[in-house]
């Protein structure tokens, strides 16, 4: 591709993607593939010979778009978003031209230097004290990842990395059973094992763990020997919203010394509105706290803010020197690579730039705010339906509804039946969850572009095909 091309080809593709991002309303939210269908329709084996360009578009549009989940729909109400708004796509081309690897200052100073600084606007934005700062990273699951290794070199006194497990005291981490599959892999990947991330109960509304019961989980361990390294705490749980009590867990953990990571990829986006942040009260006795701006916020996936209270505690745990790597002589650089899991890593500030100055905090507010009144809204037109119930109330725009079946209808096999039905019809699209054991339906708005009437439209196609099922 020569530059004249390279020119023709990128303005075919903004074009493209203005007029789909237009026509998204006309289109099913999740497609009418089975599986198998793309793969079927691809060249089994590569091309020895160059292609024209128009082809190469053309099966792009006819093979690829038809098997696409169109997560920029504005019905879109199913998992959490992840959240493209336009002018993040705007920067991520900008990025994806200059194609930088940003692993080191020196590599691209500018990367490194408009992190530091959009990771600050970020904190100033989420009401955090000054003394945190923070890293982009790839995903909620990376963050916390680095924050398990870290809890573990910090309790075996950095020789965790050095001298494996093998041999050493069994370490203890603590969460309730709300938590994001990620702390499972977490926990298996740094080798601490499955068995010894400690289950708290929960109790209440928002599925808060038991503090008590926390401390004394953490003595028991103690008096029998293990060794307890860290807490995982969470604002607003994949399920129906779970959210601890951050204040009690700081306390507990600042009593045993332990570190505390809190999980609010989702919620986290929420908290530039100073009326939410209730739900995180406390947070300034975190060590680490990870929240996605690429779910709700609206910077194009991927972007993953981890603020760190100690980041010494962090780059000890992470940081590998190599020599080819050094960057002699400059002091007080920082290089990004020793903050995270991967060496390599993309431009990731630039997008969330582009979205806080053309959107400013003010839209992003009214964005989240509308969502979280369309929510509660649409949950509590669903309750005063005879036949629907609420299974979980709404936690900012999160909620989780079932649908009575006739008499003798098993519930379970009937909303999910129910869900199927929503998503073939392709109107919105929403996915299902079990709270204590089970089927219920999950309902969070969250869309970049959603608006009232979207919502709307939710209840109308709710309604409308859970009548419809016999
Ligand atoms: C989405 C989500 C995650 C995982 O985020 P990734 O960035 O995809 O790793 C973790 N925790 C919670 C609460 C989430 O909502």
């Amino acid at each position: 591709m020569d530059n004249d091309d390279f020119r023709q080809w990128s303005r075919r593709a903004a074009d493209w993607g203005a007029d789909y991002r237009s026509t998204l309303r006309d289109r099913p939210v999740r497609p009418p593939v089975a599986s198998g269908d793309v793969f079927k329709s691809i060249e089994v084996s590569p091309p020895e010979a160059a292609e024209p360009m128009e082809r190469i578009f053309a099966d792009f549009e006819n093979k690829i778009l038809p098997g696409m989940t169109h997560w920029q729909h504005p019905r879109f109400f199913a998992y959490f978003p992840a959240n493209a708004a336009p002018v993040s796509v705007v920067a991520e081309y900008l990025v994806s031209a200059m194609a930088a690897q940003c692993m080191l200052w020196q590599t691209s100073p500018a990367a490194t230097e408009l992190e530091t600084r959009t990771v600050d606007w970020m904190r100033q934005a989420l009401g955090l004290p000054e003394g945190f700062s923070g890293v982009i990273q790839d995903s909620a699951s990376s963050a916390t990842l680095a924050a398990v290794l870290t809890m573990r070199e910090r309790a075996l006194d950095w020789q965790g990395n050095k001298q494996g497990l093998a041999g050493q005291v069994r370490l203890r981490i603590y969460s309730s059973d709300q938590v994001h599959t990620s702390i499972d892999r977490a926990i298996w990947v740094s080798g601490i094992g499955e068995a010894n991330l400690v289950r708290i109960p929960v109790s209440g509304r928002f599925r808060a763990m038991d503090t008590a019961a926390l401390e004394a989980a953490i003595i028991a361990d103690r008096d029998a020997g293990m060794l307890p390294a860290g807490i995982i705490a969470c604002v607003g749980g994949t399920s129906t919203g779970g959210t601890d009590d951050i204040a009690a867990v700081a306390d507990v953990a600042r009593r045993h010394g332990l570190y505390l990571h809190v999980d609010a990829a989702w919620a986290g986006s929420a908290m530039i509105c100073p009326e939410y942040r209730h739900f995180w009260t406390g947070i300034e006795g975190a060590d680490s706290i990870v929240f996605n701006p690429h779910k709700w916020l609206g910077a194009q996936f991927d972007c993953s803010i981890q603020f760190l209270r100690d980041p010494e505690s962090h780059v000890r745990t992470l940081a590998i020197k190599p020599d080819y790597l050094k960057t002699h002589g400059h002091d007080g650089i920082i290089n990004y690579s020793e903050w995270s899991v991967p060496l390599g890593r993309r431009f990731r500030a630039l997008k969330l730039w582009f979205l806080l100055r053309a959107h400013g905090l003010e839209g992003l507010r009214t964005m989240i705010r509308n969502h979280v009144a369309w929510s509660e809204g649409l949950a509590i037109r669903l309750a005063k339906e005879p036949d629907f119930e609420l299974v979980s109330e709404p936690m900012l725009s999160l909620f989780s509804f079932r649908h009575r079946g006739g008499a003798g209808v098993d519930a379970d096999a009937h909303n999910l039946r129910l869900v199927n039905a929503i998503n073939d019809d392709g109107r919105i699209y929403l996915t299902q969850t079990k709270v204590d054991g089970a089927v219920a339906i999950r309902f969070q708005v969250g869309q970049f572009e959603a608006t009232a009437s979207d919502v709307d439209t939710a209840f109308e196609t709710i309604t409308e095909l859970a009548r419809g099922l016999t």
